[in-house]
C-alpha cells in the first residue's frame, strides 16, 4: 500500500454488528472507511444452523439496518407483539404493540444472521476490509490517528472507532479507565423448538435469584435467555434435561420443549468507561457500555451509538473535530445512562432478599401498573423506543 492508500477519513476497529453497521453507514456516505476485524475469514459460514445469541431489535434500529440495504430477510425474524412479564411472588404485567400504536415492540434476529446481512452489504462496496489482523500499537495527535497492524502496516485516519467489544482494546491502548461492576450472573442462551405456538409473545420470569426471558423467534421456536448465579448447573445438563428444566421454570407455558441449539453463556457486567471520546477517537457499542439483558438493550444502544455518530460525520469536513466528538458522547450520554441505570435498579429491585416486603410490594406493583392503562402506554412505548 501506498501512503495515500493507508489514510483514511475513518478506521473502524471492530467488526461486530455496531463496527460493521458504522462502517457501512459511513462508506455509504462517501468516506474512505477501513474496517479492521480480527478474526479471519470473516463469516463464510454465517448462514449455518442457528444461532443462540438472538437481539430483540428496536423498530428505530430496524430501520437504520433497512436504510443500510442491510436488514436480513424475514424467514429467520421473529416478532414481539407483546410482552408478559411475571414477578417472584404472582405480580404480573402485560402489555402490547398496540397499546402504542405499533406493528411490533422489537424483532427478534439472531446474531450470526445479521452480522452476514451487514458483511454481505460490505463486501460490495468501497471500503477497506482488514480481516484476521490485529492491531499493536495506536498513538493520536491533533491532526490524526495512527495505527500499527500486527503485520507491520501502518494506518491513518482523521478518526478511529473503537467498536471491539466489552474488553476493548482500544479503549485499553487510550488509558481510558472503566468501571465494571459484575452482576454475579451469567446470561445462559439456547434455542428450543416448542410443542405449542408462542403467539409472538415475550415471556419473562423474575425468579427471585434470576431472570428467565423467552423470545419468539421466527416459526415455532423460542429462544431462552437465562440470567443465572449458577450458569455451570444449566451448561451442564443433557439436551434432553434443559429443555424440561426450562419448560417447568416458565410453567409449560408453550408445551414441552426440545433443544435447538447448545446452550452457551457470557457475564453479566456494567461497564462504564470514565469516557467515550479522546483526541481523535470514539467508542460505540459494547466497548462504550455493556447493560444487563434484562431490557434486551444492548445492542440496541450500539446501533443508535453508529446512527449517531453516523449522522453527525455527515457533512462534516474533519469527521475527528474534537467539538464533533464531543456532541457525539453528549448525545449518546443520556440515552445510555438512562437504560443502564434502568436495568441496574430492575436488578436490584428484583434480587433484593433483606428488606422484609418488598417482594410483596415488588409484585404488587406489577400487577398495578398492569391495570394502568396510561403508564401500560408507556411502557410499550419506551419498550419501542420512541
Ligand atoms: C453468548 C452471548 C450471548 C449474548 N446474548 C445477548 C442477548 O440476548 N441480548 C443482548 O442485548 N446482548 C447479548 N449479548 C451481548 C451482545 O452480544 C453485545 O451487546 C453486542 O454483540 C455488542 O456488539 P459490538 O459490535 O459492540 O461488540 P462485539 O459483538 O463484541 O464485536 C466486537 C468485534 O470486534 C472484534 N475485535 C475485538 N477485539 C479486536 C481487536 N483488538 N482487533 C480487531 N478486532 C477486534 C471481535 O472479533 C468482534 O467481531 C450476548 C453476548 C454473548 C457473548
Amino acid at each position: 500500500m501506498n501512503t495515500r492508500q493507508n489514510d483514511f477519513d475513518v478506521i473502524v476497529v471492530g467488526g461486530g454488528l455496531v463496527g460493521a453497521s458504522l462502517a457501512l453507514a459511513l462508506a455509504e456516505a462517501g468516506r474512505r472507511v477501513a474496517l479492521l476485524e480480527g478474526q479471519a475469514a470473516r463469516f463464510d459460514d454465517l448462514y449455518q444452523g442457528w444461532d443462540a445469541r438472538v437481539y430483540a431489535v428496536s423498530p428505530a434500529n430496524r430501520r437504520f439496518l433497512e436504510s443500510l440495504g442491510a436488514w436480513p430477510g424475514m424467514e429467520r425474524i421473529g416478532t414481539i407483539a407483546s410482552m408478559d412479564v411475571r414477578g417472584d411472588r404472582g405480580g404480573r404485567i402485560e402489555f402490547a404493540a398496540s397499546d402504542a400504536n405499533a406493528e411490533a415492540l422489537a424483532w427478534i434476529a439472531e446474531n450470526r444472521w445479521m452480522l452476514a446481512a451487514l458483511w454481505r452489504r460490505l463486501e460490495h462496496c468501497d471500503i477497506t476490509l482488514l480481516t484476521g489482523v490485529r492491531p499493536s500499537a495506536l498513538s493520536t495527535s491533533a491532526r490524526q490517528a495512527c495505527l500499527t497492524l500486527d503485520d507491520g502496516r501502518e494506518l491513518t485516519a482523521a478518526l478511529l472507532v473503537g467498536a471491539d467489544g466489552a474488553n476493548s482494546w482500544v479503549r485499553g491502548q487510550l488509558g481510558l479507565e472503566a468501571s465494571v461492576k459484575p452482576y454475579g450472573q451469567s446470561g445462559v442462551v439456547a434455542n428450543f423448538d416448542c410443542e405449542r405456538p408462542h403467539g409472538n409473545v415475550a415471556r419473562q420470569w423474575f425468579l427471585g435469584d434470576g431472570i428467565l426471558a423467552w423470545l419468539p423467534m421466527a416459526g415455532q421456536r423460542m429462544s431462552m435467555v437465562w440470567s443465572t448465579p449458577e450458569p455451570e448447573s444449566l451448561l451442564e445438563l443433557d439436551a434432553e434435561t434443559l429443555a424440561e428444566t426450562v419448560a417447568a421454570t416458565g410453567d409449560y407455558a408453550l408445551g414441552g420443549l426440545s433443544v435447538i441449539t447448545p446452550a452457551a453463556a457470557f457475564p453479566l457486567r456494567l461497564i462504564r468507561p470514565q469516557s467515550t471520546v479522546k483526541e481523535r477517537v470514539a467508542l460505540v457499542g459494547d466497548a462504550a457500555h455493556t447493560v444487563h439483558p434484562l431490557a434486551g438493550q444492548g445492542v440496541n444502544l450500539g446501533f443508535q451509538d453508529a446512527a449517531t455518530l453516523a449522522a453527525l460525520l455527515q457533512d462534516h469536513r474533519d469527521p475527528g473535530d474534537w467539538l464533533l466528538l464531543r456532541r457525539f458522547a453528549r448525545q449518546r450520554k443520556e440515552a445510555v445512562v438512562t437504560m443502564q441505570t434502568t436495568c441496574d435498579a430492575l436488578f436490584a429491585l428484583f434480587h433484593q432478599h433483606q428488606l422484609p416486603g418488598l417482594p410483596w410490594l415488588r409484585n404488587a406493583g406489577l400487577s398495578l401498573t398492569n391495570r394502568l392503562t396510561p403508564l401500560k402506554r408507556q411502557f410499550a412505548r419506551h419498550a419501542i423506543g420512541f
